[in-house]
């Protein structure tokens, strides 16, 4: 997986602003902020998209889900925050390691 940006900077290949890391996830500030706030939270496993998790990704599913708000608290989010997982080219996933976006610190946009 050598081409994958993500895994290099979970291998420390590649610098990232890293905010966050445990024995499931690395989480890094995005390189072109489309907010205030704006956060990458990645399994060290290279998994592609969503399209690819199994019953036996069902851990660090929860593990990320769980640690979206904690993230958020500790960036001052108290307003709220927006989560985002692009899937396939259609949905506009450029990165193909799984990620969620994690987005705030200015009133955002509404989705419609
Ligand atoms: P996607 O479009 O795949 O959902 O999101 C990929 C995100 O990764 C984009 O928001 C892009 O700005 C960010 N990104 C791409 N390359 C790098 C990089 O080398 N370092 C960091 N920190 N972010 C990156
Ligand atoms: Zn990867």
């Amino acid at each position: 997986m050598t081409e994958c940006i993500f895994c290099k900077i979970v291998a420390g290949e590649l610098p990232a602003d890293v905010i966050h890391q445990d024995e499931k996830t690395i989480v890094f500030k995005d390189i072109h902020p489309k907010a205030p706030v704006h956060l990458l939270v990645v399994p060290r496993e290279h998994i592609p998209s969503l399209r690819e998790l199994t019953p036996q990704h069902d851990d660090l599913i929860a593990h990320m889900m769980r640690l979206l708000p904690r993230l958020a608290e500790a960036q001052g989010l108290d307003d709220g925050f927006r989560t985002v997982i692009n899937t396939g080219r259609g949905g506009g996933q450029e990165v193909f390691h799984l990620h969620i976006h994690l987005l705030g610190g200015s009133r955002l946009p509404g989705m419609a």
